[in-house]
């Protein structure tokens, strides 16, 4: 069985920035629900319209809307190609829904990897975040510029600052984090698949090297 996993984590943790390392290193395949409904949204399609006013207010778009998306993805992806989900799911109930999608494909969660940092560096994070619209990949002008500014390193795209990284979006997205998300936690502690916790609050490159020792299951917390 191909394997799958899931970067779980607040907005700003630094799912994105992991998961296209990961993805780049080990030939996986992402699905990342936010980028899937950017595109939907510049593609202007009617799924795209829809799910416009949850995202400009930091919202959750509704489940069906996002599984049938994840739904539609999967399906593409080979069999013998591993998964990274990012930001999905993000409720117990598109979780549950995952648990039925794989299924079909043969596939179940093996492993969840948990990102943490405190708010406060997830604000700072965000407020200097900017996002190449074309690959996923993400840099920070802080703390992880591109080489030319303004453009992606990876494709060469123009980088954007993303609409809801504004300061009091990104308040109201920490809380939909806590609150309908963090609960995931306790959901896959409870079940068979593991969860490995990795500290997010610290240089990309160790936070990469945690998340392989993590993906390939010998520890990876990095923390003491
Ligand atoms: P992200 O890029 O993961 O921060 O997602 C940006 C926005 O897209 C979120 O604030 C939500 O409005 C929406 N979104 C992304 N993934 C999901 C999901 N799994 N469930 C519901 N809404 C989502």
């Amino acid at each position: 069985m191909s394997r799958t996993i899931i970067l779980l984590g607040p907005p700003g943790v630094g799912k994105g920035t992991q998961g296209v390392r990961l993805a780049d290193a080990l030939g996986w395949e992402r699905i990342v629900t936010g980028d899937l409904l950017r595109a939907a949204r510049r593609q202007g399609s009617e799924l795209g319209q829809r799910a416009r006013r949850y995202m400009d207010a930091g919202e959750l778009v509704p489940d069906e809307v996002v599984v049938g998306l994840v739904e539609e993805k999967v399906s593409r992806v080979p069999d013998e190609t591993g998964i990274i989900f990012d930001g999905f799911p993000r409720t117990v109930a598109q979780a549950q829904a995952l648990d039925g999608v794989l299924a079909e494909h043969d596939r179940e969660v093996e492993r969840i990897v948990l990102l943490e940092a405190p708010d406060e560096v997830l604000v700072k994070r965000l407020a200097g975040r900017r996002s190449c619209p074309e690959c996923g990949a993400v840099y920070n002008v802080h703390f992880g510029p591109p080489e030319e500014e303004g453009t992606c390193d990876r494709c060469g795209h123009d980088l954007v600052h993303r609409e809801d990284d504004r300061p009091e979006t990104v308040r109201r997205r920490l809380d939909v984090y806590r609150e309908e998300t963090e609960p995931l936690v306790e959901f896959y502690d409870e079940s068979p698949c593991e969860v490995v916790r990795v500290d997010g609050d610290r240089p990309v490159d160790e936070v990469q090297e945690a998340v392989r020792s993590a993906v390939a299951g010998d520890g990876g917390s990095g923390s003491p």
